[in-house]
């Protein structure tokens, strides 16, 4: 399954094939195509959470070694995850990379991989910008919906600066993806992309 995916490179050339995994039971039971909205995940602050109060033992979600560090991954993300895959074409927007897919679907109970996307060494912490060129890369002309913790006034600007229909959301990195955000996103798309 790995090995199918494509990586999608942002430093310097025009990708000659979208980076797409073949479609899936389940997470991509919808054939991947370009009428489908493109949904971009983020992973921490969103499906790994942080910075919360509580001390580890009561973490908000599952604790597990990821390369050696120590994530709270939400309980509830997986599922919601399914949800909107219903709606969208998810792909990983993190600087996670090709790693998301080595360890989230397993602990989230997603049925398998996901497309993700590069940075070419870009990945800042606690900004997200530097997502901005791959995300819009990929999308292209497609709607996107874009879910993270760290959109600054460059990714509102750029949003708002593309043609297709575009949807920021921003998480609280100690919660994560809450039913709120799957409700908003999935209504988005229901009302063709138009405020709702
Ligand atoms: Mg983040």
């Amino acid at each position: 399954m790995f090995d199918r995916l494509k990586r999608w490179a942002i430093d310097g050339s025009v990708p000659e094939e979208r980076d797409v995994a073949e479609p899936q039971d389940g997470l991509q039971r919808a054939a991947q195509g370009r009428d489908r909205p493109v949904l971009a995940v983020d992973v921490d602050g969103v499906i790994s959470l942080f910075g919360f109060e509580q001390p580890l033992t009561e973490a908000p979600g599952e604790v597990v070694l990821v390369d050696g560090v120590p994530h709270c991954i939400s309980r509830a993300a997986g599922e919601r995850l399914m949800r909107l895959s219903d709606h969208y074409d998810l792909i990983w927007a993190t600087g996670w990379e090709d790693r998301a897919n080595e360890h989230l679907p397993l602990l989230l109970g997603l049925p398998g991989e996901l497309p993700y996307l590069t940075f070419g060494g870009n990945a800042r912490f606690g900004s997200a910008h530097w997502k901005l060129d791959a995300i819009q890369a990929y999308a292209g002309e497609r709607a996107l919906a874009w879910i993270d913790d760290n959109l600054d006034e460059s990714c509102h600007a750029w949003a708002a600066s593309r043609a297709a229909p575009t949807l920021l959301v921003e998480t609280d990195p100690t919660r994560g993806l809450e039913e709120a955000h799957v409700d908003a996103l999935i209504a988005w798309a229901e009302a063709g992309f138009r405020p709702t």
